[in-house]
């Protein structure tokens, strides 16, 4: 692990976010239900955009009816549900490679959209919390 640490940060940060917000922006066209009339030329544009292996991978994904690119949230792949290995997480907030879930093998990216925050101005004690679902 020591031996693949990145030495491409600073570029290579930039281009796997890009790359993301392609395959994101690619997947929301494919999979949304209304197709505007450049939809496919912006389709085309995307695609172009991606390497194709990357693409080849993602392509595979939707061809099974799956979307390609799912998102992390709590260190938890939001598509199964599995967790998500801390180093995972860690190279997708550095930005520094691409990262495929181990378990659905989507592309993987981190959605750190804050959830409201219940203050909590005292001591946290550790307890569990068991979810209760009251049927409706
Ligand atoms: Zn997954």
């Amino acid at each position: 692990m020591l031996g693949a640490f990145p030495l491409f940060c600073d570029d290579g940060g930039v281009v796997m976010k890009e790359l993301l917000k392609i395959l994101l922006e690619l997947q929301s066209i494919e999979f949304s239900e209304a197709h505007p009339d450049n939809a496919e030329a912006r389709l085309t544009e995307l695609r172009g955009k991606v390497p194709p292996q990357i693409l080849g991978h993602y392509d595979r994904l939707v061809a099974r009816g799956k979307k390609g690119v799912a998102a992390v949230r709590h260190q938890t792949c939001t598509a199964c549900h599995m967790s998500v290995p801390l180093g995972t997480v860690m190279t997708l907030r550095h930005g520094d490679d691409i990262q495929l879930c181990g378990n659905c093998g989507r592309y993987l990216y981190l959605d750190e959209t804050p959830e409201p925050v219940v203050e909590t101005p005292r001591k946290i004690t550790r307890r569990r919390k068991t979810k209760q679902l009251t049927p409706a």
